[in-house]
């Protein structure tokens, strides 16, 4: 591990706690931490409910599955994201259409979206880059007069707030990811949250392999007396008894959580501001930001060869930094199939060769911020030299 890693989960005593009393109730399945992790969920996020799958992946494939989405159906999104948000598109037989992103926010360009809309595009799957809601009001009003269907992969946003709502509540369905570099993890772990009953008792039921009476026992015999009844096509996307425990008492510390990344993100952006040919994140309203990661880009005149040096250097500092995130339509199983080509989305595709994520943890301290910030100075003025002896 980097003295100073790419992210770091922040376990306290009571999340410790939480496990080891769930251990002991001898219920590790489809239990009451379940019910109530699922509770503070959709509350946090406005809605009616909330349902517990094992990942966000998980999450995003029962949303699309409960909303009918399948062959000869066409899903807008966005090509600079987490390979999972456009693959979940691919699981249900539907057809992802990239569309280019704002080269500010970093999500979906709203007029882009729009020009691809066809008679075939059952819905929009936006993403909440690293945070960054910019622009999801827009697009669920796109959504809305095309009457399509807007999803909300939240993943990256727990707890953020865009023009006074929620983020999961603005979509259709929203979706979590609690994997451990995200805001709230569970080490694996995800949520649907949606206001809509019918798409909530269909992921429900899905998550526990279509069964009608889906929150019952869940082994093979079932102990409740209740007979075993499968009317659809459903997986084993449960979450243990153990991972809502963690998750219970990191939704009870959300607030502490996002408040220490934001004093984190505030010290980068003050000591990154005089930096030269370095483009920093936006911020629409500091205090509604949920920070996933932060994530800096080289200006136009840096090419990936450059950024990728400006990587491998800091990580020989031992300074984890990452590639956030490469083109999802570039990725080689995307082009096999699809044949993309170099130059199909210009935005996406010169912005993420840029891109560096930097340190970003709860318990990161001025000191570490410093010396992320010193060397990734030193690496930038390295590559200007190089360039100068050219
Ligand atoms: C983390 C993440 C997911 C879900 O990831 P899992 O590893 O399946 O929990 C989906 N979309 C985005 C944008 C993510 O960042």
């Amino acid at each position: 591990m980097s003295v100073i890693p790419l992210y770091q989960p922040d376990i306290s005593g009571a999340e410790i706690q939480a496990v080891i009393d769930a251990l002991r109730s001898g219920r590790l399945t489809a239990g009451p931490r379940r019910d109530r992790f699922e509770d503070l969920c959709a509350e946090r996020c406005g809605c009616g409910h909330g349902v517990a799958v094992s990942c966000g992946t998980a999450a995003l494939h029962l949303v699309l599955r409960a909303l009918d989405i399948g062959p000869g159906d066409e899903v807008i999104t966005t090509p600079l994201s987490f390979i999972a948000s456009a693959n979940s598109i691919l699981y249900v037989g539907a057809t992802p259409v990239f569309v280019d992103i704002d080269p500010r926010s970093l999500n979906l360009d709203p007029a882009a979206a729009e020009a691809a809309i066809t008679s075939k595009t059952k819905a929009i799957l936006a993403v909440e880059l690293f945070g960054d809601t910019t622009h999801i009001d827009q697009l669920a009003q796109l959504a809305r007069s095309n009457e399509i269907t807007l999803i909300e992969d939240g993943c990256e946003a727990l707890g953020g707030v865009h023009c006074g709502r929620p983020v999961g509540s603005i979509g259709r369905a929203g979706v979590f990811g609690f994997y451990s570099n995200k805001q709230v993890t569970t080490g694996e772990g995800g949520m649907i949250v949606t206001d809509d009953d019918r798409l909530a008792a269909l992921c429900r039921s899905m998550r526990n392999h279509g069964r009608v009476q889906p929150d019952t026992d869940t082994t093979l015999l079932s102990t409740d007396g209740a007979p075993l009844i499968h009317d659809q096509l459903g997986y084993n996307y449960r979450v243990s008894e153990l991972a809502c425990a963690l998750g219970i008492v990191q939704m009870e510390r959300l607030d502490q959580i996002l408040s220490a990344r934001r004093t984190i993100a505030s010290l980068y952006m003050q000591k990154l501001r005089d930096m030269p040919d370095l483009i920093l994140p936006t911020v629409e309203v500091p205090q509604d930001r949920s920070w996933f990661a932060f994530v800096v880009r080289l200006d136009d005149q840096y090419t990936h060869v450059e950024r990728d040096r400006v990587i491998a250097g800091m990580s020989r500092h031992d300074i984890g930094v990452a590639a956030y995130f490469p083109c999802i339509h570039l990725q080689p199983y995307y082009r096999q199939r699809f044949g993309y080509d170099k130059g199909t989305l210009p935005i996406a595709e010169s912005v993420s060769q840029r891109c560096i994520a930097l340190p970003f943890y709860n318990r990161m301290d001025e000191t570490q911020v410093e010396l992320v910030v010193h060397t990734l100075r030193v690496m930038i003025q390295r590559e200007q030299l190089l360039r100068r002896d050219e």
